[in-house]
């Protein structure tokens, strides 16, 4: 781990080090228990420490959930859950002041951004508490008489969070999933511990009881513990390829479904016709909300022709120019920290590594130099295809900036990663703008406007940014048996016997 010289950041360290020596002290228990750490990442001061569960704790709470799918939650009406998601999404509104403070110490986000973050929340609990008896519906097949499908739950699921949308990620499984019927236990990031447990208290004060939604401060060898308790039946984990890949191989062990929802590089493409000012303000949204920690962050920004090139770079230049870091629980703040210190050195080793490869640094490349995690906005040019940086997501407020000829090249440019996420294509032409957005490999594309996330949409991604899609109606679904029941006639002949016999 790298460390600074702030005393904060040597504090951080220094606890680590502790629970590693005390693990190890434990009579070599094989696993390092990670810490569940609240680390301000204005401050780099750790202000809150949670325990990780024992095994006998994860033991109660797989057999609580367990007890609750069957005996409770998958029993009670549409109706009874969807009066707890809207309570829980009520609850949300009234306390997002109070939340947003939470989440703000937790992972540095802009309290603005986190009031919106809890709105959209609050949206997503509400859309499938009044969806679900539409989606929930039992489908008669017209073309098969007397067949139906009917929605069953399939009981525990786990859920594997980030922490750069600590409610965003829990609400778009949670209100799903307990409309349906499941139960979910959720393991959280580490770094975002009170956010995780703001959520489980939302759930349990809107009546959603301790078996339907439980939060784990688990360890990696305990979330596999989980994947393989047959009593779990899926699994989704939004995160890094890494994770994603680890976790879904140990499901597939199981014969468990998972939901992968990875990271992205999205381009957002800038056509000829594009208008100028409307696509700098939409361009810095999709850069540098959440100070750019957004799996569908414009991590690419791609112009077509020279002349708009140089006119865009420097508006791009001076937008990101003009942010203002400070502390992100002041409302006139307009950059915030980066998540952690680890985040920020992991971030600044990739803009070593773009230069290094012949990018050059047009705007910031340094960590600005106050208490905390704080990055300079950074633009990145000249990063081309042999740079190690090309390919890879870089996660924080970093834009790399491309000038192409025409628009054949602007979508092979944008289709040159590993990743599938979502995209852009800003123009005034909306055909063609519709055209180009299909040839983006992803699972999501915008015309005039950045990657973006409403209850009403399906989110995911293909290639290595994963599969399965979370909201919307796609979402719904990820997790339900729809079961066939085919009924025939009283005194019905088998199939394929005629009357004659
Ligand atoms: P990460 O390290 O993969 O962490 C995500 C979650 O997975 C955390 O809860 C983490 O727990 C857990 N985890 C990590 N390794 C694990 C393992 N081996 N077994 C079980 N659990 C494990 O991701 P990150 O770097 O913090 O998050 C950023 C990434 O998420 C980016 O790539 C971003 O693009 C992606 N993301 C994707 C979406 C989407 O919807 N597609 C949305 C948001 C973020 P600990 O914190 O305890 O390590």
């Amino acid at each position: 781990m790298q460390t600074t010289n702030t005393p904060a950041a040597y504090l951080c360290v220094a606890k680590h080090e502790m629970l590693e020596a005390n693990a190890a002290f434990r009579g070599n228990v094989l696993e390092l228990h990670m810490a569940y750490l609240t680390t301000n990442p204005a401050t780099g001061n750790v202000e809150r420490e949670f325990a990780t569960i024992t095994d006998a704790q994860l033991a109660a709470i797989l057999d609580a959930s367990e007890d609750c799918f069957r005996t409770d939650w998958s029993m009670r009406s549409i109706e009874d859950r969807a009066a707890a998601i809207h309570r829980a999404a009520a609850i949300i509104r009234d306390e997002q002041e109070a939340l947003a403070a939470i989440m703000s110490r937790d992972m540095g986000k802009l309290v603005g951004q986190a009031i919106g973050e809890l709105q959209l929340s609050a949206a997503i609990l509400d859309y499938y508490a009044d969806t679900a008896a539409v989606f929930l519906a039992p489908r008669p097949l017209p073309d098969a008489p007397g067949a139906t499908l009917h929605a069953q739950p399939l009981g525990i699921l786990l859920a594997v969070e980030p922490w750069n949308f600590p409610f965003f990620q829990l609400a778009r499984v949670v209100g799903p999933q307990l409309m349906v019927g499941n139960v979910v236990i959720a393991k959280h990031a580490s770094n975002v511990p009170q956010c995780a447990l703001a959520f489980e208290s939302v759930m349990r004060r809107a009546g959603v009881p301790a078996g339907a939604y439980s939060n784990i401060f688990a360890t990696t060898d305990q979330v596999g513990i989980v994947i393989d308790d047959p009593r779990v039946r899926g699994v989704t984990l939004t995160g890094s390829e890494k994770a994603g890949a680890t976790v879904a191989e140990r499901a597939a062990r199981n014969l468990k479904k998972s939901v992968l929802e990875l990271g992205g590089s999205d381009a957002l493409i800038v056509l000829e016709d594009a208008p100028f000012e409307a696509t700098v303000m939409n361009a810095m949204v999709g850069k540098m909300n959440n100070a750019g920690q957004s799996c569908v962050a414009t991590k690419r920004m791609i112009v077509v022709g020279e002349e708009r090139g140089k006119q865009f770079l420097e508006a791009m230049t001076a937008a990101m120019a003009s942010l203002e870091a400070g502390d992100p629980l002041d409302p006139a703040t307009t950059l915030a920290p980066v998540s952690s210190e680890g985040a920020l050195q992991g971030v600044l080793r990739q803009i070593e590594a773009a230069r290094a490869g012949g990018a050059t640094v047009t705007l910031g490349g340094s960590r600005i130099e106050r208490a905390g995690s704080y990055l300079e906005p950074t633009i990145l040019t000249n990063v081309k295809p042999d740079n190690p940086v090309y390919r890879q997501e870089i996660f924080g407020p970093v834009l790399t900036f491309h000038v192409v000829p025409d628009e054949a090249s602007a979508i092979a440019l944008a289709n040159d990663v590993p990743f599938g996420l979502g995209g852009s294509v800003f123009t005034a032409d909306l055909k063609r703008g519709e055209r180009v957005a299909l040839s983006i490999e992803s699972g999501m594309a915008f015309v005039n406007g950045p990657t973006w996330s409403t209850p009403q949409m399906p989110f995911g991604g293909v290639k290595n940014s994963g599969y399965g899609r979370e909201l919307s109606q796609l979402g719904f679904g990820e997790f339900v048996n729809w079961k066939l029941v085919a009924i025939a006639p009283p005194g019905s002949l088998p199939p394929g016997a005629d009357a004659a016999g």
